[in-house]
């Protein structure tokens, strides 16, 4: 099947921060559901405004194991009755949360198709077995998913300016971080290169993407409700656009642990001959 047909390509963060993770990325009758971090009742209920059910998903693909992007996974895919696609650790790591459901293995680096996507697993810093970022591709849409990460490494600066949308961590405001009541050791585990991504490095990463010249969308990702505010982030990252001349990115802030704003872009209808 080729992906060409018009219609729309249509992304949605239904849950987004500590508490839970889940995005939809549909286009051509192909919905998948990236990361499945909350509960199947509330991935019911933010699916309803878009006029689907859960058994309209067609796959669930899975970033890492940690238990906010992956403890409703089995649940959804049950019910669904859908595979959970993610790399061989993962899978095995995750294994107490899909509960028997059917798996897909994918290769991190190593492209698939699925339905009307083609999906680039690659590798991101993070504290978990083989964690991964997405790039999920339609007719020459680009939507790079990376939303647990310590550092922006080669691999995803490579990404970034080819995409059309960009949902990126920006996990927490240094200042807040270090003022706040977490304990120390786990002030360094999210400072570490495999923690989380600060507003500063979000920055960077947004300013780095600009050099594409492409009009991008950034959606923040995964801010700390405590040692982030979404405002900060957002302008910490617009400031940053400005100071390099770019006028051309949108950036918005999703704030935890709550769902962000639908995202769509045209597909390019089929030539006529
Ligand atoms: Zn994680
Ligand atoms: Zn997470």
């Amino acid at each position: 099947m080729t992906a060409s047909g018009g219609g729309f390509l249509r992304v949605r963060v239904l849950r987004s921060g500590s508490a839970g993770n889940a995005i939809l990325v549909e286009a051509c009758g192909t919905r998948l559901l990236v990361d499945a971090g909350i509960p199947l009742e509330l991935v019911e209920r933010e699916l309803a405004p878009l006029g689907l059910e859960a058994t309209d998903l067609s796959a669930i693909l899975l970033t890492h194991e940690h238990d906010d992007h992956a403890r409703g996974a089995g649940a959804v895919a049950r019910a669904a009755g859908i595979p959970v696609l993610a790399n061989e650790r993962t899978l095995r790591h995750a294994a107490g949360a899909l509960g028997g459901v059917a798996t897909e293995r994918f290769t991190t680096g190593v492209p698939f198709r699925l339905g009307a996507f083609t999906v680039d697993p690659f590798p991101v810093p993070h504290d978990a077995v083989e964690p991964v970022g997405f790039v999920i591709e339609v007719d020459g849409l680009r939507v790079v998913v990376a939303h647990d990460l310590g550092a922006v490494d080669g691999v995803l600066r490579e990404r970034l300016p080819v995409a059309d949308l960009i949902l990126l961590e920006a996990n927490y405001d240094p200042r807040l971080l270090s003022v706040s009541a977490y304990p120390w050791f786990l002030k360094n585990r999210i400072l570490g290169p495999t923690g989380h991504l600060s507003n500063e490095s979000a920055a960077q990463a947004a300013v780095w993407a600009a050099r594409g010249r492409k009009a991008q969308t950034i959606l923040l990702l995964h801010l700390s409700e405590v040692n982030n505010l979404p405002p900060l982030a957002r302008d910490v990252v617009r400031w940053a656009l400005e100071r390099e001349g770019v006028t051309t990115t949108q950036v918005h802030a999703v704030r935890p642990p709550g769902g962000g704003p639908l995202w769509e872009a045209g597909l390019e209808p089929p030539s006529v001959p």
